[in-house]
């Protein structure tokens, strides 16, 4: 059974109809990336899949067994400026006991052992969006919830966060739900890539991607994938990426 079932049938802002007829399944510990055009609505759906925002005509069906538990990465890290490393992930579990071993395990799992103490303004980009993977991963979510998380770093380092994010995931065994405009990014780390289409939103291909590395960290070359895409479908790209533009 799968782990979650979306089903958006309209969701609008005012008379602006954004998503029409969107429906796709989350298998338990699947890859799944959401690749659209700039404005299609891809940060909407994330926000009705969490239910941040419950404004919409359709459902959201989770398995029975779910704990229901999300972790959310979005573009920026989002930390906070006054919290060091340790005390941003203790932040998230409130109330657990044993939450600061919890934040320092998870530190130590991100490669920051050491850097507990450490403010975020005096860690690097990578660094702090490593502390923001720490945090989502460590509530255990049953989904991880990614926004253009890798987008606005150079490529060595966005690589670098993609494959820790496929290790802490594989090795956690949660779903994990990716927005992106980069389809290079997405068929390289996707089971299955969802392609939206310009507003209203529909979702116009399924892509679906083998993995031949089961056992370590499934970050493949998306060169192959995407040759074989566009030969079937060679208006794919329309609105889409196929590299990240970084500064
Ligand atoms: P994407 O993530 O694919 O870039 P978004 O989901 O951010 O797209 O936005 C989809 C559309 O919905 C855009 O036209 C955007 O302007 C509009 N939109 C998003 N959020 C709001 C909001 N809170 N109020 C009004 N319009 C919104």
């Amino acid at each position: 059974m799968s782990l979650l079932s979306v089903t958006v049938r309209r969701k609008a802002f005012g008379d602006t109809l954004v998503l029409e007829d969107v429906e796709f399944d989350i298998e338990p510990g699947s890859f799944t990336a959401l690749v659209g055009p700039s404005g299609a609505g891809k940060s909407t759906l994330l926000n009705i899949v969490s239910a941040l925002d419950g404004h919409f005509e359709g459902r959201l069906d989770w398995s029975p067994q779910a704990r229901r538990r999300i972790g959310y990465m979005f573009q920026e890290p989002r930390l906070m400026p006054w919290l060091n490393a340790c005390e941003n992930i203790e932040l998230v579990l409130a109330g657990r006991a044993g939450a600061s071993d919890i934040a320092l395990s998870m530190l130590e799992r991100v490669g920051l052992a050491g850097r507990e103490g450490s403010l975020p303004r005096e860690l690097s980009g990578g660094m702090q969006r490593r502390i923001a993977l720490a945090r989502a991963m460590a509530i255990e979510p049953d989904l991880l919830l990614l926004d253009e998380p890798f987008s606005s770093l150079d490529e060595p380092t966005a690589q670098g966060l993609r494959r820790l994010s496929l290790h802490l995931c594989r090795e956690q065994g949660n779903a994990v739900l990716l927005v992106t405009h980069n389809l290079s990014e997405a068929l390289s780390v996707a089971d299955r890539v969802l392609f939206l289409s310009r507003g209203p939103a529909r979702v116009v291909h399924r892509e679906c991607l083998s993995h031949d590395d089961s056992a370590g960290a499934r970050l493949r070359d998306p060169d192959p994938a995407l040759r074989d895409l566009l030969a079937r479908h060679p208006d794919i790209l329309s609105g889409v990426v196929t590299q990240e533009e970084t500064s």
